[in-house]
């Protein structure tokens, strides 16, 4: 048998030395592992939170010392949004062309007395924020005239697939989150700019510190994920490696709500 051009495999840059990532929630948790990850990896990082001070604790963790840099960044707000962005641009030399948007609160409520402060907190930092930040990258990236090869990883969560009680707003939050990145990932792809989305199950973070036991019941592996397990998945889909992946949502659940 010969081997036809089909089966040719080449090789892709499997580093991310060169580009800028920049990551929301870079503060805490599953951000704040993502950070480690591409830091890891090569990618010069730009930890944004709306907490400072834990952006710049996560810098200490970064393996390549000097060349990352924290920024504040409330991603409700678009001013604020946009002044990180020029911050970021200024501080690093150029525009980034990797994000990961992963700021986010969980505030949790049955549907019947969910008021309308925390329903709008949810939807304002999980879902506008998404858009937010996804935008002024976008511009910044397509403006700069460098290379536009970018690619955006939005955290969503499995539960925007499959509803969960007591968080109306989180789940409505996350489905606009992942029809957001689709509809994003087909109006980008054309720019050389790849959207796709990762959906955490239950992971060991801050935010779920108080949870219930009999949560890991319905987790086939029986245990949550550690936030490394996800941010490998996010530097997976930032990295050549996954050149043809476009508008995909990734479960990175154990096995829950498959
Ligand atoms: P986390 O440890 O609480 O981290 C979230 C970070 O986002 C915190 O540093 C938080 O700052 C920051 N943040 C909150 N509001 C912000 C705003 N307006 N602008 C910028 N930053 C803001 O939570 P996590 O578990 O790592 O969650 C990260 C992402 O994963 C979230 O989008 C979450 O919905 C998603 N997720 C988590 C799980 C899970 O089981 N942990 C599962 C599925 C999806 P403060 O601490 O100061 O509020």
């Amino acid at each position: 048998m010969t081997a036809s051009a089909d089966t040719t495999i080449t090789t892709p840059s499997c580093t991310l030395a060169g580009r800028i990532a920049l990551v929301t929630g870079g503060g805490s948790g599953i951000g704040r592992a993502c950070c480690q990850v591409l830091a890891r990896e090569g990618a010069q990082v730009v930890v944004t939170d709306i907490n400072l001070q834990a952006a710049k604790d996560t810098l200490t963790l970064l393996p390549g010392g000097r060349q990352h840099v924290a920024v504040a960044m409330d991603v409700r707000d678009r001013s604020s949004v946009e002044d990180a962005m020029k911050s970021a641009q200024d501080q690093c030399g150029a525009s980034p062309s990797l994000l990961v948007n992963c700021a986010g609160v969980a505030i949790i409520a049955p549907i019947l007395e969910t008021d309308d402060d925390s329903w709008k907190k949810n939807i304002d930092v999980n879902l506008t924020g998404s858009f937010l930040v996804t935008q002024a990258f976008a511009t910044s990236l397509l403006e700069s005239g460098n290379d536009p090869r970018g690619a955006v990883v939005n955290i969503a969560s499995i539960v925007g697939k499959t509803g969960c009680t007591n968080r109306g707003g989180y789940t409505a939050s996350k489905g606009g989150v992942i029809s957001l990145t689709k509809t994003c990932a087909a109006e980008l792809a054309s720019k050389a700019i790849r959207v796709n989305c990762v959906l955490p199950g239950l992971i060991d973070t801050p935010m779920t510190a108080r949870r219930s036991k009999d949560l890991m019941r319905l987790i086939p592996l029986g245990r949550a994920g550690r936030p490394e397990e996800v941010a490998e998945v996010v530097a997976f889909l930032l990295n050549e490696r996954s050149s043809y992946m476009v508008g995909a949502c990734v479960e990175v659940t154990g096995g829950y709500g498959m």
